[in-house]
């Protein structure tokens, strides 16, 4: 018999390692006769936002919906300018584009592939408002750096902490930096639910408070819609039951991720990989991501090594087409560019085995031989 590839991610593992509790959880929110923002939504907010150090959490559909959620709170649309990275899989730019503003790209670090506080603050106009710093692959952004330039010219800052639940810096979390931070839980991110999901969280109540509003048409009380640009955008009882159980090993869990990723950096560091940094708890290994020019042909001989590969992410946000047709063309931004055509993810995740993490060392190893210089 041949091999199983080892995946990239496993959902079904993740599932099989807490089913039990997650049944109990369900069967109680079946029985409670209560499906959207009740009782469990709440209890999740308030441990969620204990979690972060955040004063208030506000829990919405999805974690591109928090992102367009927090543009909104602060009034941004049609004529301003919102400041934004291209090599993060679109999200930022289709809530940017969803709130009628127009996204400004900014280059990335060439070593840790976030936002560039130097391009930023080149990048700003009179008509930008906000700058939407993304934590990529688990990494927390140089917030020192962006909340300086953002700070002088009176930006927003809202943090996309998507890849990036439970990161933190000299013991602040990622979305406690900026004004608003903003979190997905698809079932892949490092605490995920078991549909769509996400959340903003905000040491501002007033915010909070226009959030809350505006997830739902825009109400400050049943049927009396007071805020303008409100939408639908709700957590399910039971998706936030399942968060419930799930929050309390977060913590557990990125550690096994960063484990598996000081493994994957010691076993590859006399190689030509480019390694990310993993130096202390400001990076939670959302993707194990590493750089080499010969990605494609790196793939394909993993394939046969039966080593599973991802790329996060292929298209800058300025190249895709339905970019493209909307703004028109975008001069390249070079570490971006370079990014997108180096970049190669690996297996990682909680639930991935030792033994594993050796056989995707020697099959990593074993192609890099095989590969031209
Ligand atoms: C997943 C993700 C999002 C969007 O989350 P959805 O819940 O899928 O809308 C936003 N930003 C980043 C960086 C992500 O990885």
């Amino acid at each position: 018999m041949s091999k199983a590839t080892i995946p990239v991610q496993d959902l079904k593992r993740h599932y099989n390692s807490m089913a039990g509790d997650l049944k109990g959880a369900a069967q109680r929110v079946l029985d409670s006769g209560w499906y959207v923002l009740g009782q469990e939504v709440k209890a999740f907010e308030k441990e969620f936002a204990a979690y972060l150090g955040a004063r208030e959490c506000v829990s919405v559909a999805n974690g591109t919906e928090a992102l367009e959620l927090a543009l909104r709170v602060f009034q941004i649309g049609p004529g301003n300018e919102v400041c934004t990275v291209a090599n993060a899989g679109m999200y930022s730019t289709t809530a940017i584009l969803n709130a009628g503003a127009t996204p400004v790209f900014v280059d990335v670090e060439a070593d840790t592939l976030t936002m560039s506080p130097n391009d930023l603050a080149a990048r700003i106009t009179e008509r930008t408002k906000a700058v939407i710093a993304t934590h990529l692959y688990g990494c927390m952004a140089d917030l020192d750096g962006i909340l300086a330039v953002a700070r002088a010219r009176g930006l927003s800052v809202i943090e996309d902490c998507a890849q990036a639940h439970g990161a933190k810096r000299q013991d602040r979390m990622a979305g406690t930096w900026g004004d608003i931070g903003c979190f997905s839980f698809y079932p892949t991110k490092n605490l995920g639910a078991l549909g769509d999901g996400g959340a903003l969280c905000t040491d501002d109540q007033g915010v909070a408070e226009r959030l809350r509003a505006l997830r739902q048409y825009g109400w400050s009380s049943r049927y009396h819609s007071t805020f303008r640009g409100g939408r639908n955008s709700r957590l399910d009882e039971l998706q936030a039951a399942f968060l419930r159980v799930k929050l309390p090993m977060l913590d557990r869990w990125n550690q096994r991720r960063q484990q598996i990723a000081r493994l994957y950096n010691q076993a590859f560091r006399d190689t030509r990989l480019i390694l990310s940094k993993l130096d202390d708890d400001s990076n939670v290994v959302h993707l194990y991501v590493v750089r080499l020019p010969q990605r494609d042909q790196f793939r394909q001989l993993l394939t046969e090594a039966v080593v599973g590969s991802d790329v996060h992410y292929p298209v800058p946000d300025y190249s895709q087409d339905s970019v493209r047709e909307q703004l028109g063309g975008h001069e390249p931004l070079p570490e971006t560019e370079r990014a997108c055509c180096q970049v190669v993810t690996l297996p990682c995740f909680p639930e991935l085995a030792d033994s594993e993490v050796d056989q995707v060392v020697s099959a990593v190893r074993a192609v890099l031989k095989r590969l031209p210089a």
